[in-house]
């Protein structure tokens, strides 16, 4: 429902939690995190409920955060609200972490695929079969870029996902069909949300994402490319905003 993403010097866990407190407007049953931490090792968590619950699993729990993570807001759709079922999914080695807006109409036929190859499953979502599909994409192409164009390729439906790798530890990639992403231009750091709501506390300056696209960004760059990997021009546009 609510997608934020982060790259760049500042803590990442205050951005995320703050944008999705921007959010919130749209309405949501879950919320959860994923950052690469101080030690350069993914940490996550999640809970179903308002996000004062996953503030308050922060707080029992506190995660060292670095300056590199994704944050989600679910409105569910399959699988009910529960803990489980919140975004992010992990790939199957544990060092990557996927949220996702919207459905992914063939996740049965992919998950059938999956399971033959021998993956498991945690949760009853869609999402989680995107999550370990890229996770196995991504063993194939050790880059989660590649990983992304051979993982979206598959998938059916409406999406905006967004996915980190620990192994990549300054980046953060999103693809979008049917559903929304904007990129946020800051100053050695750039943001990704599923509208400028997200980011719109740090920065003004943003780009759309067109149709089929890929985007990753680092503290200092930007790649918009399209399913196959190539290069797509974006153009800039100033949020005007009664913030
Ligand atoms: N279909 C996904 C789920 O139920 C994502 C829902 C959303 O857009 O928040 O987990």
């Amino acid at each position: 429902c609510g997608i934020v993403g982060y790259v760049g010097s500042n803590k990442s866990l205050e951005v995320l939690v703050g944008g999705l407190r921007r959010l919130e407007y749209r309405g949501y049953d879950s919320a959860g995190v994923a950052v690469i931490d101080e030690d350069g090792v993914l940490a996550t968590a999640k809970k179903a409920g308002k996000l004062v619950k996953l503030t308050d699993e922060l707080e029992a729990h506190p995660i060292n955060d670095g300056s590199t993570g994704i944050g989600h807001t679910r409105w569910a759709t399959h699988g009910g609200p529960t803990d489980v079922n919140a975004h992010p999914h992990l790939g199957d080695d544990g060092k990557l972490a996927l949220i996702h807006n919207g459905i992914i109409e063939n996740f049965s036929v992919l998950k059938s695929e999956l399971l033959a190859e021998g993956y498991t499953f945690e949760s009853e979502t869609d999402t989680e079969v995107a999550a370990v599909l890229l996770g196995r994409e991504y063993r194939a192409a050790g880059d989660l870029q590649v990983a992304f164009q051979t993982t979206v390729s598959r998938l059916e439906g409406a999406f905006t996902l967004l996915a980190l790798h620990q192994d990549q530890p300054n980046l953060v990639v999103g693809a979008r069909r049917n559903s929304p992403l904007v990129i946020g231009l800051g100053d050695g750091e750039n943001f990704l949300g599923s509208d400028v709501a997200a980011f719109v506390e740090h920065t003004r300056r943003a780009m759309a994402i067109g149709q089929d696209q890929i985007v990753a960004i680092t503290a200092d760059a930007v790649v918009v490319t399209d399913f196959e990997g190539n290069a797509v021009e974006t153009e800039e546009f100033e949020v005007a905003w009664d913030a």
